[in-house]
């Protein structure tokens, strides 16, 4: 690992004609070029571990959560990958209590390194995923250093080779997993803290946090299936006037509102949005997996319905997109800025606008109900604590999303706040 930090001449430099192809990926490159192969893996590491760098500024405090479960399941996991090693930390009464201990240490070390990619010059993190590609290519033919094993476990492709749903949350188990077995919080301390003088050194080349945040806003708009432009987010209240059944979503059957059995994330992720068409309320993650169905028959009929009365759905409800949303998409020089930079449509720019809208009040409306559920005694206070740090986290989110659509300044709040209630309130009501 030294060598890998230390050392920029660990590639000679004899090919840098085509390394210009290179410096098109937005990269600083002074190493000898890779072959497109290996370039094309390194890639999409680096974007992996991009990722994982953002779900952790905003959701660290839910991951890799230190409970008795959860280190069950560790045990579980290197069991099942490595049937014959034993893992390092007995099972025994004291080997948990060692566990635990050795679980909280690994993880503060995991997250310190991970989050220090952020302040180190990109080439060193290029050379660490190249270098490690390269000797799993057997293009070089030795062995891998530790830490280049511990990033080989954190970016590794699921097992579909898909990257559209990279599953963060287990490359982060599996790695954790593999750090505590290994011992790396200890034997790899000094690692971290020569990483962090480079990168109190370093220039900054890395992502601005302004870019980290419309490179996560555009990630996120990839990811979903465009629900947003036809279906939003619901007061509670209005589920609340219904009777108890239309309080479950329809295509799951869960309550809504279920803190015991779900957990906050799951509730944020299946809150009920009503589309704009025909006022029916559907969970939003179950309304995503439907538009993401193929079509049984698209010859016949090319259109996805709503699974409750069959009307025709996903077009976007023009008519109904306020306005003003649509003219500060055109417009507004923080939304201008984003559509040249990221190559966006105006559409795009007004659907991140509406599903900001949306999740906005999924967040306010949950963050009510957490209060009114704990109040009601419903709720025990780690839950509460628990559910109240993830909100709050989507919030500081939404609020850094919003300035990025240009929607900051105090006469734009105002502004906000008109065009979330008129688009919240718009379209069918059943
Ligand atoms: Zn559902
Ligand atoms: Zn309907």
């Amino acid at each position: 690992m030294d060598q890998v930090i230390g050392d920029h001449n660990h590639y000679s430099s004899k090919d840098l004609a085509a390394a210009a192809t290179l410096v098109g990926l937005g990269l600083r490159v002074q190493d000898a070029p890779a072959s497109s192969e290996v370039y094309r893996q390194v890639k999409r590491r680096r974007s992996r571990l991009d990722e994982l760098r953002e779900l952790i500024r905003y959701e660290e405090a839910s991951l890799m959560p230190i409970y008795d479960d959860y280190m069950a399941n560790i045990r579980y996991r290197w069991a099942a990958e490595n049937p014959s090693t034993p893992f390092r930390i007995s099972a025994s009464p004291a080997g948990r209590a060692i566990l635990q201990a050795e679980c909280i240490k690994a993880r503060t070390w995991l997250l310190d390194l991970i989050k220090l990619h952020q302040k180190i010059d990109r080439s060193h993190t290029l050379r660490i995923l190249r270098s490690m590609v390269e000797k799993q290519a057997g293009i070089d033919s030795r062995p891998m250093t530790e830490l280049e094993q511990f990033y080989m476990k954190l970016t590794d492709p699921d097992e579909d080779g898909h990257d559209t749903e990279w599953d963060f949350e287990d490359h982060l188990d599996a790695t954790l997993t593999l750090t505590i077995h290994n011992n790396w919080a200890e034997t790899h301390k000094d690692t971290l803290e020569r990483l962090r003088q480079v990168a109190s050194r370093a220039p900054f080349r890395s992502l601005s946090p302004s870019q980290l945040i419309t490179h996560r806003m555009v990630q996120k708009m990839r990811r979903t299936n465009k629900i947003d432009a036809f279906a939003c987010a619901i007061p509670l209240s209005t589920i609340k006037q219904h009777s108890k059944e239309e309080q479950l979503c329809p295509i799951c059957q869960n309550e809504y509102l279920d803190l015991h059995k779900f957990s906050i994330k799951d509730l944020i992720a299946d809150y009920p949005v009503r589309m704009k068409y025909c006022g029916h309320i559907i969970g939003k993650s179950c309304l995503e997996t439907w538009m993401a169905t193929p079509l049984v028959d698209p010859a016949r009929y090319p259109y996805r319905t709503c699974p409750i009365c069959r009307v025709p759905i996903g077009k976007r409800c023009a008519s109904d997109v306020p306005e003003a949303i649509h003219n500060h998409a055109c417009h507004n020089a923080y939304a201008k800025k984003i559509r040249q930079e990221r190559d966006l449509a105006i559409n795009d720019i007004s659907d991140g606008i509406l599903g900001c809208i949306s999740e906005e009040l999924v967040v306010q409306q949950l963050m009510v109900e957490v209060r009114q559920q704990q109040l009601d005694g419903n709720l025990d206070k780690l839950k509460e604590r628990e559910c109240k740090e993830v909100l709050e986290r989507s919030l500081k989110a939404l609020e850094e999303e919003k300035r990025m659509w240009g929607f900051e300044e105090k006469d734009m709040s105002k502004m906000w706040e008109k065009v979330s209630s008129e688009w919240i309130e718009s379209g069918a009501h059943t």
